[in-house]
């Protein structure tokens, strides 16, 4: 008779492609004679098989570590890059603004029409607020949004001679530019790795992943500046922020189809 996973008692360690030593076991859950589990059985997930991952120790395992979640994003996102949609860094600002609270692919669609109206920081510099709020409406929080991108269009227009300007000290003199607004434009519009962008999906992976064990944005930035090599900043971001979109969900991620699984000994592993 063939036996299901949940039939069998496992306690073993396997050797993965990367070295890593898995532990794999699972314990008995229910019957062979048995062919209906019972409803306290079925509300857990515990008696699928769980891999236990060995945590890194020496600096040493956890470089290697690092470069080897490196290497699985780069294989699993190869291309990863900015949902927002923008012809230069002018825009992809005002996006990132607008984007705040609200979901990529509604910003994509406020936006065309907006630079239609608006093509320039000057055109953007020069309306009222309460006009500009109106046009953003759908994105939500529109009027703390309005004084920003009208705030930022001003400052630029004035003191960057309309040009968005290059560095992370000039970004952030720039209303409604914090540090992850600032990375974000920085790294895609320029190509300058002035940082790590940290949004929702970065702060809770970065967790997960056991890359830093702070919860505040600019602590978590900081960690993941020293373990991550600068030439992967901007694109670990846009690498994480796809992961957290399509498998690492705040809620139940997909652990059995991520190619992190191998190097995540996060508690909040599914199997
Ligand atoms: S194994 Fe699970 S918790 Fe770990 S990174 Fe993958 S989806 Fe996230």
């Amino acid at each position: 008779m063939s036996r299901r996973v949940s039939d069998i008692d496992w306690d073993f360690t396997v050797k993965s492609e990367n070295g890593i030593i898995v532990k794999v076991n699972a314990r008995t859950e229910r019957s062979a004679k048995s062919n209906q589990r019972s409803a306290e059985q079925k509300k857990p997930l515990t008696h699928l098989p769980r891999a236990y991952v060995k945590r890194p120790k020496t600096a040493a395992e956890r470089k290697e570590r690092v470069a080897e979640i490196l290497r699985r994003l780069d294989r699993m996102y190869p291309k990863a890059t900015c949902a927002l949609h923008h012809h230069n860094a002018w825009e992809l600002l005002v996006a990132t603004i607008l984007s705040a609270q609200c979901t990529d692919k509604r910003v994509n669609e406020v936006t065309p029409g907006l630079f239609a109206k608006y093509p320039t920081p000057a055109d953007f510099a020069a309306v009222r607020p309460e006009v500009l709020a109106n046009d953003i409406r759908s994105t939500g929080f529109f009027n703390n949004k309005s004084k920003s991108i009208t705030g930022a269009a001003k400052r630029i227009v004035q003191d960057f001679g309309g040009q968005v300007p290059r560095t992370i000290e000039e970004m952030l003199t720039i209303p409604g530019a914090a540090r992850k607004t600032a990375n974000v434009v920085l790294g895609t519009a320029y190509g300058i790795a002035s940082g790590v962008v940290v949004d929702t999906h970065v702060q809770r992976i970065a967790r997960r992943l056991d890359l830093t064990k702070n919860t505040d944005p600019a602590k978590i930035e900081k960690d993941l500046m020293k373990v991550i090599p600068r030439d992967k900043w901007i694109l670990f971001s846009h690498q994480i922020i796809l992961h957290g979109r399509a498998i690492c969900a705040a809620r139940s991620p997909r652990c059995g189809e991520c190619a992190l699984a191998g190097v995540c000994y996060s508690k909040d592993r599914t199997v």
